[in-house]
């Protein structure tokens, strides 16, 4: 991540106009864009629906609402008709993404394609299980400098994803790393990355030169990378930057359908872009760091609009994730002062 570069971020190429909540559009030979509904102020989410020999193949399922039921069941009756679904792919296990996974299972009688870790994270995020129990989320954001007003407000707002999903299939057909396999007679190649989630896959198509990007690659807004409480020093910034080096190597030609926004040509700046964004933010809060701040601290740093309770989480955890970036580059030392909280302090 250099910081001599001037960069210009050239808006991205998009070849569609917007799709109404419900509506579908065939982007693709036998690639159907559907966008739903989310109760959040990202309002929406992209879905897909594969044409394929042997069945159907649905690529994230949506936020688990009666309204995305009943706009998949008419997009379904429309666009498969008499046919079947057989699978659904889940490119990690975020609620607008595996939410109704469950219900295909059921509805449709559907495999669940995942990967390992997402599968896993899907089913502890589900239970009281250690990696959702948000007393102890707020205990770490207070550590890093939020009053207990503030986490108290996060801890209440936060929703228990059990409630929110339909129950997440016990069984799996586990997605790996670069394997390939086939939908309508074309090759399909997994790529998974870290940062977003544990173990995100995207779905690339030489032949038809399509990348479905998930979450890991979005045209407009930038992709959410937390820091978790149960891992205190890792460094999801990292893990998320490195997941490129498996996108650069796509052809630039390449048609880009992302969970967010719409899809796009021009997969390369828009990695630029998205490189340079997280440089420039990693420079101002090591600047800012020149006496000691907290992650909180650097949240105005980072973000430059007011955020609600919701938002609170995520501005917490991508700004301990530009921080702990910092300590791996040696560039801030981690300290924690004698009533426990932690600051972060530019190595001179
Ligand atoms: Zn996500």
């Amino acid at each position: 991540m250099g910081s001599d570069v001037v960069m210009t971020v050239m808006q991205p190429d998009y070849p569609f106009e917007t799709l109404a909540i419900g509506d579908t559009r065939e982007v693709a030979p036998g690639i159907h864009w559907i966008r739903m509904a989310l109760p959040f102020q990202l309002n929406h989410v992209n879905l897909w629906l594969l044409e394929d020999d042997g069945g159907w193949t649905v690529v994230d399922t949506g936020y688990n609402t009666e309204d995305t039921r009943a706009h998949w069941k008419r997009a379904i009756e429309r666009i498969v008709g008499r046919q079947s679904i057989r699978r659904t792919i889940v490119t990690h296990f975020h609620p607008d993404h595996l939410g109704l996974a469950g219900w295909f299972a059921e509805e449709y009688g559907t495999q669940l394609w995942i990967t390992y870790a997402e599968y896993l994270q899907a089913h502890l995020g589900t239970v009281d299980s250690v990696t959702h129990d948000f007393n102890r989320w707020a205990a770490f954001f207070v550590e890093n400098g939020l009053s207990e007003d503030r986490a108290a407000a996060y801890r209440a707002n936060k929703s228990h994803l059990g409630d929110i999903m339909t129950p997440v299939p016990a069984r799996l057909r586990r997605l790996h790393d670069r394997e390939t396999f086939t939908i309508n007679g074309r090759e399909w190649q997994v790529i998974t990355g870290g940062g977003h989630s544990p173990e995100h896959a995207a779905l690339y198509c030489p032949a038809l030169r399509v990348v479905i990007s998930g979450d890991q690659v979005l045209p407009r807004i930038t992709t959410n990378v937390s820091l978790w409480y149960i891992e205190p020093e890792g460094d999801p910034l990292r893990a998320y930057l490195r997941s490129f080096d498996k996108f650069y190597p796509l052809p630039d030609d390449v048609l880009v359908l992302p969970s967010h926004d719409k899809p796009f040509y021009g997969l390369r700046n828009r990695l630029d872009a998205l490189i340079a964004h997280h440089d420039q933010r990693c420079e101002a809060a090591e600047k800012a760091c020149a006496d000691a701040k907290t992650a909180v601290d650097i949240i105005p740093v980072l973000f430059n609009r007011m955020l609600d309770d919701h938002q609170l989480g995520f501005a917490m955890g991508e700004s301990l994730a530009h921080l702990n970036y910092l300590v791996g580059d040696g560039r801030l030392e981690r300290v924690r002062d004698r009533s426990n909280i932690i600051r972060y302090q530019r190595i001179a």
